[in-house]
Order: structure tokens, then C-alpha cells, then sequence
């Protein structure tokens, strides 16, 4: 099996036309691929996550002129968002069109849309001729897999195909800007960074974290608990008693710390060296054999945002 999981973009996107599931390669994080208008392979994609089916999928298209496949209308600071940033790591929410299955949108009259710039991922899209769903391919609150070695080790048996693009330059999930209200809004910090944003469009309103229980989630990637290793994880929250002998630290930059860096995200304070190291380190350390993982503070400017937004939900809510 572990041999046979492994494919080419074009036996891939045979898999996709067929209503498999197949992980492909992005500049975010990889994505569990499905043709977007295919109920069946839609199902497949939650069940092989074991994602609720109440958060939504992004689609995603390989040309600009595509969004009117699953779009209803084009808002014009959406469609400037996406002549500078397409393609790239931005989603955009907009109204979707009728023909969307609602299983894509968990029923909500909007639809996510990307356009990703990664090569592999333009190529299995064109040939499978169809906008395909694809969520992080990781399973439901887990880290998101940023090498195709990360898939295999959650997915393999789950899924029909990984196509290994190597590592993903971006390392965290897309921007994601809603046009579903009057005012655009901010529903995920990542690569287009806050200011990118305004700098094109004026304001963009940030949108706090709606995950109270039984709320209904404006973005479900918000949830408090998100992105997390099994290995407890401590970002700007205080420890109540001792340090475990078994505690990693997670530094960035030449910051001093209670310990000795384990690993450094970026020893020159590069966030975009941090971001594209994240996942990967914390995959690493998650399977060092560690009780718990210290995290260096990150700078909440910029690109920095993104790795606090993911750091934060990453953190245990309680230790000791
Ligand atoms: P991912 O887990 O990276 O696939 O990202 C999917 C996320 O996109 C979801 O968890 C939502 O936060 C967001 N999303 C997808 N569709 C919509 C939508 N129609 N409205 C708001 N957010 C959405
Ligand atoms: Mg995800």
C-alpha cells in the first residue's frame, strides 16, 4: 500500500475525475484534493479527515476567469484582491452559485475560492478539468501536513493518492477575506499579510474568533483549538509549577529562554523562514518523545500574525 500510495499529477487527476481523493501540493500546506461538484468525493474528503461536515472547503481553481464557476458575483475589492494576490495564498468568500454543492459550503450561501500558485497543484487542477475542494490533508484538528511524508503518516489508507511536490514554501494555511457581508473582512490571517490587504483595498475589518459552542462559525478554522500537536504546547500562557525534564523549546530568533533552543524557526528572526519551518518543527518535536513544547514569542506584526493566530490555537487552554 505504502508503495502504491504515490502518484503522478496525471494519474492523480484521473483518480480526481474518477471521484477520488488524492493529496496534492500547495504553496500553503497540502490539500485532500476532490472534484468540488461531486457529492460522493466531497464525503469522502470529510470522512477520510474525520472533519465535521459543518466546516466548509475551500475550492480551488487554476485560472481567474474559473471563479465564475463557483461564484455568483465578483465583488470589485474582491476582484482587485485577486488580480494582485492570484495566484497565491488567498482564499476569498463570496456568493456562491446555485449549482455548489451545499456539502462544499456546509450549506452557507458563500463559497471559499483560492487560486494556489504552486505549479504542481495549477497543473493537476487544468487536467482534472473540474474546481477541486481541498481542505489541509490532515486529520480534523491535527497539524496540517506541509510535506508530503506528513500526509502518508495521517492519511495513508484513508486516501487514494499523495502527489509528493516536495515541501510547501508558504508552511501555513491561506489568508482568507470574506466578501459575504457589505464590508470585507479578515476571517484568517496567513501569507497576504493585514497590511497587503489594505494597501489594496482600504479597510478590511478583522474578525474576532466566533467558536463559542453552538455558535455558528463565520470561518470554522477559527476555532479556538486548531492546528495542534498531541504534545502539549505553551505559547504566552504561564506554567503553573515546574517545567517537565522532558520540555522542548521551540526559539525563534536570539531571544534568551529558560532553555537551550531545541530547534529555532529562524535564528535571524526571518518570519518567513518561521512560517515555512512551523509545521515541520512542530511535527518534529511532536514526535521527539517531549512532555511539553515551550514556544519563543513571535513579533504580531505582519506575517507574524499568521504564526501567532496558529500558535495561539495550537496552545494547550490548561497545563498542570
Ligand atoms: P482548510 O481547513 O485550510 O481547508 O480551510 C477551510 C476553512 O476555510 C474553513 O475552516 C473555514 O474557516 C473557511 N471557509 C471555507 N468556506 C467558507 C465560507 N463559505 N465562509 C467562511 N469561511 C469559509
Ligand atoms: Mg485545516
Amino acid at each position: 500500500m505504502e508503495n502504491q500510495i504515490w502518484m503522478q499529477p496525471e494519474d492523480a487527476a484521473r483518480t480526481l475525475r474518477a471521484g477520488g481523493i488524492v493529496a496534492i501540493p500547495t504553496e500553503t500546506v497540502y490539500g485532500l484534493a476532490g472534484d468540488a461538484f461531486n457529492e460522493l468525493a466531497l464525503a469522502k474528503i470529510f470522512n477520510a479527515k474525520k472533519r465535521p461536515t459543518f466546516d466548509p472547503l475551500i475550492l480551488h481553481i487554476a485560472s481567474l476567469a474559473d471563479v465564475e464557476k463557483v461564484a455568483r458575483e465578483f465583488p470589485l475589492k474582491a476582484r482587485m484582491l485577486a488580480e494582485k494576490f492570484w495566484p497565491g495564498p488567498l482564499t476569498l468568500v463570496l456568493p456562491k452559485r446555485e449549482s455548489v454543492p451545499d456539502l462544499a459550503t456546509s450549506s452557507l450561501p458563500s463559497v471559499a475560492v483560492r487560486f494556489p500558485v504552486h505549479p504542481l497543484a495549477q497543473e493537476i487542477i487544468r487536467l482534472a478539468e473540474t474546481p477541486l475542494a481541498a481542505p489541509s490533508a490532515n486529520l480534523f484538528k491535527h497539524l496540517s501536513p506541509t510535506t508530503a511524508q506528513h500526509v502518508a503518516e495521517q492519511l495513508a489508507g484513508r486516501i487514494d493518492g499523495i502527489v509528493d511536490g516536495g515541501m510547501c514554501s508558504v508552511g501555513v494555511e491561506s489568508t482568507i477575506v470574506s466578501f459575504a457581508q457589505e464590508e470585507p473582512r479578515l476571517l484568517r490571517p496567513g501569507a497576504i499579510t493585514l497590511e497587503m490587504l489594505q494597501e489594496c483595498i482600504g479597510e478590511v475589518i478583522v474578525a474576532k474568533s466566533s467558536s463559542s459552542p453552538g455558535s455558528s462559525m463565520e470561518s470554522p478554522g477559527m476555532l479556538d483549538t486548531h492546528y495542534q500537536p498531541r504534545t502539549p504546547l505553551l505559547y504566552k500562557s504561564t506554567l503553573n509549577g515546574n517545567l517537565p525534564v522532558k520540555t522542548a523549546r521551540l526559539a525563534f530568533g536570539k531571544q534568551l529562554g529558560v532553555l537551550p533552543p531545541t530547534l529555532n524557526l529562524s535564528e535571524s528572526g526571518n518570519l518567513i523562514e518561521a512560517t515555512a519551518n512551523l509545521y515541520a518543527y512542530m511535527h518534529q518535536l511532536d514526535e521527539g518523545d517531549y512532555d511539553l513544547i515551550l514556544v519563543d514569542e513571535i513579533p504580531s506584526e505582519g506575517l507574524g500574525r499568521a504564526l501567532n493566530d496558529r500558535l495561539r490555537r495550537a496552545s494547550s487552554k490548561k497545563f498542570f
